[in-house]
């Protein structure tokens, strides 16, 4: 019987270190390819260098990855009045929400199966928060939304040996300017 193929899914990507270990614990189920849209990143010259190196892992593990154009003006507008918003707080949800939102169109004009996002890697980050508002946005554009919390099962320490295995750059706060500050 011919082996039935998989579903195709879309892996939003933060950043290449975060890509690692989600990308490997997708690959049995789904046919994965990679999609880069950050627009919290800051400042500009970080954003290039977060951008190249998922370019370069992307193409040194043969996936492709698609970007999105750098719409800063856009993320400070939707997160205006929320600087002093604790990480986890209002201003990421509307920074997950953005960037969810995009991957999620873009699968569905590329007619894939589902989407799904590396951001539960990171320690920082409430996986029920992310999954809950993927599942919400995968219902607006009739999707589906793969929810984990890459970070379980060793997950983060993984990511974090493949990474230096790759030798990639690892950046040390979150990627909006707030986050800089306090290192979120
Ligand atoms: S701390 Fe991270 S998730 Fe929160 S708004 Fe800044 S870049 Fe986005």
């Amino acid at each position: 019987m011919p082996v039935p193929e998989k579903p195709r899914l879309l892996l939003h990507v933060c950043c290449a270190p975060c890509c690692t270990y989600p990308i490997t614990a997708l690959q049995d189920e789904f046919e994965v390819e990679l999609f880069f849209y950050n627009p919290n990143i800051h400042p500009e010259e970080e954003y290039k260098a977060r951008l190249d190196e998922a370019e370069r892992y992307a193409a040194k593990i043969g996936l492709i990855l698609y970007k999105s154009a750098y719409e800063a003006d856009a993320w400070y507008r939707a997160t205006s009045g929320l600087q002093d918003e604790p990480e986890g707080g209002d201003r990421c949800e509307i920074c997950y929400r953005m960037r969810l939102g995009k991957t999620a169109k873009f699968a569905v004009a590329n007619d894939f199966d589902y989407f799904a996002t590396t951001l539960t890697i990171s320690p920082h980050k409430d996986a029920k928060k992310i999954n809950s508002l993927g599942a919400m946005i995968a219902d607006m554009y009739m999707l589906k939304f793969h929810g984990a919390d890459f970070k379980k099962k060793d997950g983060f320490k993984k990511s974090a040996q493949m990474s230096k295995e790759a030798g990639l750059y690892r950046q040390d706060y979150c990627g909006c300017q707030y986050s800089k500050k306090g290192k979120g």
